[in-house]
């Protein structure tokens, strides 16, 4: 990198564009003006030049989850994040596997939908909107089942904002010799995930969340040996992560049209993770950012779903107030017109509401942002912040 680079490169928060809102939600999320600047010019998409571009994020991500040999692929994929587990559980999964899902929230939830629809054999293990899978009864449900061949756990259950105990899980996993396949889509680049500590066969996460890119891609590091044993398994031909690997070792090329100005974006984006100290300085700034914001909410007498062990530095859910002036989308209202934007809540159990750390925000921007919620509450007229109990 040249110095002009590198200057370029450096993480500065600047605020978002006149009237644009943070956005506090796990992605998309607010990017850095740098990345959106990468957006600005048009590339073709068999040019080498951005081969080059492709070649250099599949090459940065590897590095990021600890791979320093040929034993993991990186395969980026067209679409959302969801569309890469798709692909992923078609391609870990033999067509007569079977799958234990670990489930406690939306994302384990959609991961059994897609098994449904792949035809895939499958158990779960359903904790419901929060509880922690543990360790403990991931050994019981392999012992009681020897026909699973693979387990699938979210990192950050991002309709709660748990970061599941993925280390333990692992070392269940393979102390019974299964594949572990991890949707790390919320957590991956800014909570420490290598292959020296958590030895994953899969793992699938997406552009748009902590590594702070726009959306347009997923990507799944994947051993490559379970790549290449995978050969017609896949149901669906733009899903098939095979011939998508194949393809681009081959030509360089994505195998059908590439989401060119994200996969720039990207590469600007990964420049500036580096920048800020890779995973370790993201995830100090993503962890200053909560507890600020935790700290800040409970002085409001707001109380958060999860005992604080189990706070993720992604998301947090915070039960909605009781009082009878409170309305979430009012509430909302009343925080975009002060410039953030925030999340609803995803719980079967209670209302509630969800604000996330991740993206181009900072300590002082949350303290903005508390500021906000509070004038947003003395309009609304709500004085008392605690949930029912
Ligand atoms: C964002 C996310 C996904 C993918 O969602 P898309 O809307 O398809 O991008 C999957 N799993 C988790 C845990 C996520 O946070």
């Amino acid at each position: 990198m040249s110095k002009a680079e590198f200057i370029n490169a450096r993480p500065a928060l600047t605020a978002p564009a006149l009237g644009e809102p943070y956005l506090l939600t796990p992605g998309p999320l607010t990017t850095s003006l740098a990345t959106k600047q990468a957006m600005l010019r048009d590339w073709g998409s068999w040019d080498t030049d951005f081969n080059r571009v492709t070649a250099e994020i599949r090459q940065g991500l590897l590095q990021m989850a600890g791979v320093h040999d040929d034993s993991y692929a990186c395969v980026p994929l067209q679409g959302s994040g969801t569309f890469a587990v798709e692909a992923a559980l078609a391609t870990a999964i033999a067509r007569d596997g079977k799958a234990l899902v670990l489930m406690n929230g939306a994302y384990g939830k959609r991961a059994t939908q897609i098994l449904d629809y792949l035809g895939r054999d499958y158990i779960a293990l359903d904790k419901g909107d929060y509880l922690p899978p543990q360790p403990e009864e991931v050994a019981e449900l392999l012992k009681n089942h020897p026909d699973v061949t693979d387990v699938f756990l979210v990192h950050c259950e991002t309709s709660s904002g748990i970061l599941n105990p993925l280390r333990e899980i692992a070392d269940v996993v393979k102390a019974h010799g299964k594949n572990l396949i991890v949707d790390a889509m919320s957590s991956f680049g800014a909570v420490p995930l290598t292959v020296d500590k958590i030895p994953f066969d899969v793992m699938v996460s997406s552009a748009n969340k902590c590594i702070e890119g726009i959306p347009g891609f997923g990507f799944v590091i994947i051993r490559r040996a379970l790549l290449e044993q995978s050969k017609g398994r896949a149901h669906s031909l733009s899903l098939d992560l095979l011939e998508q690997w194949q393809y681009m070792e081959r030509t360089g090329q994505w195998r059908f049209t590439p989401p060119t100005h994200s996969v720039v974006a990207f590469r600007r984006a990964l420049e500036q993770h580096v920048a800020e100290g890779g995973v370790a300085g993201r995830q100090a700034r993503y962890t200053k950012n909560r507890d600020t914001l935790v700290a800040g909410m409970r002085a409001m007498g707001f109380q958060t779903l999860l005992e604080d062990r189990w706070l993720s530095p992604i998301i947090t859910t915070f039960f909605s107030p009781t009082h009878p002036n409170f309305e979430f989308k009012r509430f909302y209202n009343e925080l975009k017109a002060r410039q953030f934007v925030i999340y609803p809540g995803k719980l079967t159990i209670a209302e509630s509401f969800r604000i996330g750390c991740i993206g181009q925000i900072d300590e002082r921007i949350v303290g903005q942002l508390l500021r906000a919620i509070a004038d947003a509450l003395a309009v609304m007229g709500v004085d008392d912040c605690r949930p029912a109990n």
